[in-house]
């Protein structure tokens, strides 16, 4: 039975768990996040972001996320380096089991919490070749709006059939000096308005009936640098095997959403995306349980939506809260402060420095 509840328990570790405790932490939510074994999201598998604002010469996708998660905790976040085996969302409290080492339960460890944010992203499916792994960050990318800018004027391949893969080669086209799509069948997937899109397209070139079976590349001799170079492939319906040159290689092959352990617990759709009541909101159909990120978006999938989801996910669980009269929520109003534009007031003695101003810096 809970003896101690906490008000919010957040399950994610990117860039919208990591928001959404920001912001509940200035809202005195006091909230337990669950950052997992592996924290950081799919942000930690990249190089350099260059499309985060506030970072004008970029800045390193680890980097990124242990600024975000210090960030949350300078605030009063309780972060846990746990996996969330089980959750049930039957009744509240809400019950969270954790452990701490995959694949055992030897450290089980439960918590209850009034409200829940559901943060736990989606991750790419991979085609699992050899070199893969080895160039991820390097040329093999899941994310074209995200690395497609660093391979401008070289030669580009996309895997995959689906809208995802053509709308990454459309994208792409117009950096690319030669962009191909490979696909295993004769036919696409894809939407027919999107397929007439990239069939007009004269700088996309299709190969049909392919599968790549080897990302190839090199190290710099001198700097150690990794790149793509090519990849090896091979074609279903006669076996002829080829290489073909590139120095970048896009999979766009479908996302999984990270829900396995929502299963009957909140309303999933048929691809197993979290479901919020409606699309600008966070709430779901189970009162007190909220969805941000990549685990309710398939569309936009990027850190800074990501963020904003979870920014709103925690005023939306704050809101919850305080109209049921159950939490001692943000008593200060800081929360919104940057919205109502409060002067601030002058401090009674002299600030330390850096200190000046912080009151009022409230929403970015
Ligand atoms: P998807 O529709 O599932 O397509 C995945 C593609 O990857 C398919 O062509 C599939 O081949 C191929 N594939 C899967 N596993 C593979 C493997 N191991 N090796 C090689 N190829 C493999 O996924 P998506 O493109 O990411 O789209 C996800 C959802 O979002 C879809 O419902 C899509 O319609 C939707 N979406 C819509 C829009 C839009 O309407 N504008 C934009 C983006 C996304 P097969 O075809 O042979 O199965």
């Amino acid at each position: 039975m809970a003896t101690d509840v906490k008000k919010l328990i957040i399950i994610g570790s990117g860039p919208s768990g990591y928001t959404a405790a920001l912001y509940a932490a200035r809202a005195n939510l006091s909230p337990v996040v669950y950052a997992g074994y592996q924290h950081g999201g799919q942000l930690t598998l990249t190089t350099d972001v260059e499309n985060f604002p506030g970072f004008a010469e970029g800045i390193q996708g680890p980097e990124l996320m242990s600024n975000m998660r210090a960030q949350a905790e300078r605030f009063g976040a309780e972060l846990r380096d746990r996996d969330v085996t089980a959750v049930d969302f039957s009744q509240r409290p809400f019950r969270v089991t954790t452990h701490v080492k995959p694949f055992s339960a030897e450290d089980d460890e439960v918590e209850w919490a009034d409200a829940v944010i559901v943060a736990t992203g989606a991750s790419a499916m991979w085609l699992g070749i050899p070199g893969e792994e080895q160039y991820r960050g390097y040329g093999v990318s899941s994310c074209a709006t995200c690395d497609g800018f660093f391979f401008r004027n070289k030669r580009m391949v996309v895997v995959g059939g689906g809208d995802v893969a053509l709308e990454e080669a459309i994208f792409l086209s117009r950096f690319a000096s030669e962009l191909t799509v490979i696909h295993r069948r004769d036919t696409l997937r894809a939407s027919k308005a999107m397929q007439q899109r990239a069939l007009n397209n004269p700088k996309i070139r299709f190969i049909w009936d392919t599968v790549v079976e080897e990302a190839l590349g090199e190290k710099h001799p001198q700097t150690g640098a990794a790149r793509v170079t090519g990849v090896r492939v091979r074609n279903v319906k006669t076996g002829e095997e080829s290489v073909i040159p590139t120095e970048a290689l896009f999979v766009a092959i479908g996302h999984r959403p990270n829900t396995h352990i929502f299963h009957g617990q909140i309303p999933l759709d048929e691809r197993g995306y979290a479901v919020a009541q409606d699309a600008e909101g966070t709430a779901t159909a189970v009162e007190g349980v909220f969805v941000a990120g990549d685990v309710r978006d398939y569309r936009y999938r990027q850190a800074v939506t990501a963020a904003a989801d979870g920014c709103k996910a925690a005023m939306d669980v704050e809101k919850w809260l305080e109209e049921r009269g159950e939490a001692d929520v943000d008593p200060t109003g800081e929360v919104y402060a940057g919205l109502m534009h409060e002067p601030a007031t002058e401090p009674s003695v002299e600030p330390a420095a850096g200190l000046v101003g912080e009151a009022v810096t409230s929403q970015a």
